[in-house]
């Protein structure tokens, strides 16, 4: 009864609301119907926005900002969107904040100088968030409403003000030829026209890129073609820095050919940041004996020309040839004959299942080789215990593929579904009915014993 009376009660405070509020009403209904009578359920964009909140559940932006840029919130706006979840800190706490708690950091646009000078102090602090594998966003738009203006960009990075009002989408290697092509297919920009204008489309551009020794990816130039969007890796090839100087946050929900930028470049980097694993703060043993971090993320499914819009259907770590891998758990392997490690059948069956005691799941060890348990079904195997090598990659990355798995199918399934993808046409909804869980989120949301 007390289920009843909380289900009329809510049932009341809906017309209530609908009362109030009859155009949101509607506009929910409208959408509510054309869900459920499409197929497949989910769009593209919506299966992205549930891949992007599935891979990073459990927290874990941090937006830094003393002022909303341009006396917008779209930053907060655009996270919730995507089902992010976000600290927010201004200048002053940067000196205290860890910064590796984070995935990933976005510092907002047009702040105020004192903003830029307390980022400055602290710019030690984010080399080294980057060469722990962070991923550092930067608008870096300023000399905007606050006149700031920042100093460096990781690496040494500088920057000149000139203002424009038309962007072109460039998308090239900063040290390739002149012969370079245009592609258009960053996914930033991947949706937008070139070229694209605003009444300020870009506040300054990059100067000093040689500095950075490693390719520097421009996906934007303004009109005197010099780079306005920029992305790189900085220590060592862990870290990312994705860096524009558009004016993304003025234009987001503005009728704008400048309005995706925004999202589209949180997007991009909330599944491309990748975070250094820790399967023992988890409660699990590590899988590996060096610092592992995600080469490739869960899902992705846009992002990978290698996949061919297939979904990813687990985690990369990036390893060496030969390196040993172990068990995350005590358990015992499953799936005979699928789970047998079979070099001959390639990279994607070199495999093996081992279902955990704990949590009741089971996980996927790909591109294996040289195992060092039987591989007869039921075969115990103890946590942290070897079970075999990783195996030299087909195109020379070799990595442990893990994918987690809930369900018995994936014991008897071939290379889609049972191992690392997805058909191609699979929505988000089917990867999470067949069973496949981010093994990021769901690693550490099921604490081991
Ligand atoms: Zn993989």
């Amino acid at each position: 009864m007390k289920n009843v009376d909380v289900i009329a009660k809510n049932h009341l405070f809906l017309v209530a609301m609908s009362l109030l509020l009859p155009t949101i009403t509607s506009a929910a209904d409208s959408v509510e119907s054309n869900s459920s009578t499409t197929f497949p359920p989910y769009n593209k964009q919506q299966q992205l926005q549930m891949a992007v909140a599935e891979s990073l559940t459990g927290g874990t932006a941090l937006l830094i900002q003393d002022v909303h840029p341009w006396q917008t919130n779209s930053i907060e706006t655009v996270l919730d969107s995507w089902g992010i979840d976000y600290d927010i800190i201004n200048s002053t706490s940067i000196a205290g904040a860890t910064l590796e708690d984070y995935k990933f950091i976005i510092i907002a646009s047009d702040q105020p100088q004192t903003f830029y000078d307390n980022y400055n102090a602290e710019k030690e602090k984010f080399a080294t968030y980057l060469r722990n594998g962070g991923t550092l966003e930067f608008h870096a738009a300023d000399q905007g409403w606050q006149s700031g203006r920042w100093y460096r960009l990781p690496g040494g990075i500088t920057h000149e003000h000139h203002s424009d009002s038309s962007n072109t989408i460039y998308d090239d290697d900063f040290d390739s030829d002149n012969t370079a092509t245009l592609r258009n297919k960053h996914p930033i920009v991947a949706s937008m026209r070139t070229p694209f204008s605003g009444s300020s489309a870009s506040h300054g551009h990059f100067s000093n890129l040689n500095v950075i020794r490693s390719n520097i990816l421009i996906i934007t130039r303004d009109g005197q073609n010099l780079p306005t969007t920029i992305e790189y890796s900085y220590g060592g090839g862990k870290g990312r820095v994705i860096a524009t100087t558009n004016t993304i946050e003025f234009y987001y929900g503005r009728n704008s050919e400048m309005k995706s930028m925004l999202p589209n470049l949180i997007e991009y980097t909330a599944l491309k940041s990748k975070m250094k694993l820790d399967f023992e703060g988890w409660g699990w043993s590590n899988p590996l004996t060096t610092d592992m971090y995600v080469s490739q993320v869960f899902l992705d499914p846009k992002y990978d020309l290698y996949f061919n819009d297939k979904a990813h259907l687990g985690i990369d770590i990036g390893a060496s040839v030969n390196a040993p891998v172990f068990s995350i758990c005590k358990g015992h392997v499953v799936g005979s004959p699928s789970s047998v490690v079979d070099d001959s059948k390639g990279a994607f069956l070199a495999r093996l299942t081992v279902q955990c005691d704990t949590g009741n799941f089971a996980i996927v060890y790909g591109h294996i080789t040289n195992p060092k348990v039987s591989l007869a079904e039921g075969t115990p195997v103890d946590e942290n215990q070897q079970i075999a090598e990783v195996r030299a990659g087909a195109s020379g990355n070799s990595h442990l593929h893990l994918g987690i798995n809930v369900t018995g199918e994936v014991y008897f399934k071939g290379t889609t579904w049972g191992f690392g993808q997805s058909p191609a046409t699979a929505t988000f909804q089917q990867v999470m009915s067949h069973g496949w869980r981010d093994p990021v989120s769901y690693l550490r949301a099921n604490n081991g014993p």
